[in-house]
């Protein structure tokens, strides 16, 4: 199969890429004694988990589906967490998972003695302080749901806990202002760290990140499980799979209104919503800063503000040209809809020997059973 002939649009995994992150999780871990555990939220294309798999220790999961999924298809350690399970969920993850995180000191108390024997028990804590560029995605943010804050802390509740659960970073490029959170929660809740088996640092930590200072992490990770006596995970989504994924696409029509707009076969509202929620313009692999001509990339939903970027490009765009949207993997395909009735990008994945494999494709029928199974009668 040549990637000219595949029907955009479709998302690329490369394999090779994916490696490359890898390692570096493998080195991390090495150096620093940390677990890791794979965050399903980010990324759930179990397509691929058998290259992901020997990497890290685990997954961590939130509702049902997604921890059934991590049990089933990557194995090794299960964490469950949620914001707000029900009982019913409980009761449903409890059989998969090694680890039950909850959320408040009053879903701990409703639902502890539904875990099973082999279920260790934590708690999320809110550290009250975070590096996070946006408030939407800021766990530390006012008023935040997010963990048990400290002044709301009964200190009875660690007797019988396992471990406790910070997340506290989103794309936290900056190892050393990692260092000084733990030093923080270090100092602030020390006294009931000290009293467990583990501590999750969450996700949001880019260590894969060109340039990251690996050393600086390594060295804050070791202190601070020798400081309380623990074994510290971290959950990494996007650090394991950034960079490694293209959603491809053909540009369908040229139009021009004050500016040069081409649009594609694909919408960021279906298909890259980050895009769209967090303002994040996307990278274009064909573009060229320094090109002349300069193009909106635009959608081909009806959402008007719908648009993945705007670049400029070296030579005129044309329709049916295809164009790589760059790092297109995390928060993606598992943000998948089918709004407007778009054709949903496939799913592949190039190997290291130049082979691509094909993991997902959507039809017709996959769209229409989304809506109603039966009609009314
Ligand atoms: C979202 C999330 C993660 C993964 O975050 P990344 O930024 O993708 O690394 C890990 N843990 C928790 C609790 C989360 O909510």
């Amino acid at each position: 199969m040549e990637q000219s002939q595949l029907a955009t649009p479709y998302f690329m995994i490369d394999e090779g890429k994916l490696r490359r992150n890898l390692e570096i999780c493998q080195q991390l871990k090495a150096r620093s004694g940390v677990k890791l555990v794979l965050a399903l939220k980010c990324f759930s294309t179990w397509g691929v988990f058998d290259i992901i798999k020997d990497s890290l220790d685990g997954t961590t999961s939130s509702g049902p589906f997604e921890v059934m999924l991590g049990y089933e298809t990557f194995g090794g350690e299960t964490h469950a967490y949620s914001v707000g399970y029900s009982e019913a969920d409980v009761r449903a993850v409890v059989p998969m998972c090694d680890k039950l995180i909850f959320n408040s000191q009053s879903q701990l108390q409703a639902y502890r003695h539904l875990a099973q024997e082999k279920t260790q028990l934590g708690l999320r804590l809110n550290p009250g302080v975070s590096y996070a560029s946006q408030d939407l995605a800021n766990p530390a943010r006012a008023n935040s749901r997010l963990g048990v804050h400290f002044d709301q802390i009964d200190p009875s509740i660690f007797a019988g806990l396992d471990g406790a659960m910070f997340h506290m970073n989103c794309e936290n490029k900056d190892a050393s202002t990692f260092s000084a959170l733990l030093t923080q929660i270090s100092e602030q809740f020390g006294d009931y760290l000290d009293q467990l088996k583990w501590i999750s640092l969450g996700g949001g930590v880019f260590f894969t990140y060109p340039e990251y200072d690996l050393d600086t992490l390594v060295e804050a990770l070791k202190s601070f499980a020798e400081r309380h006596q623990v074994q510290v995970y971290l959950e990494p989504g996007e650090a394991v799979i950034t960079n490694t994924t293209d959603l491809v696409v053909t540009v369908v029509d040229i139009v021009e209104n004050g500016m040069k707009t081409a649009i594609v076969d694909s919408a960021t509202e279906a298909h890259r919503l980050d895009t769209l929620i967090y303002h994040e313009p996307a990278s274009v692999t064909e573009a060229d800063q320094n090109g002349d001509y300069e193009y909106v990339i635009g959608s081909c939903s009806c959402l008007a503000g719908d648009q993945f970027c705007v670049s400029r490009f070296a030579e005129p765009l044309a329709i049916g040209q295809r164009l790589h949207i760059q790092d297109s993997g995390g928060y993606t395909m598992v943000k998948l809809n089918w709004f407007n009735g778009l054709k949903m990008p496939s799913i592949y994945c190039q190997r290291q020997d130049g082979r691509i494999e094909l993991l997902n494709q959507f039809d017709y029928q996959d769209f229409k059973r989304t809506l109603s199974q039966w009609s009314i009668s």
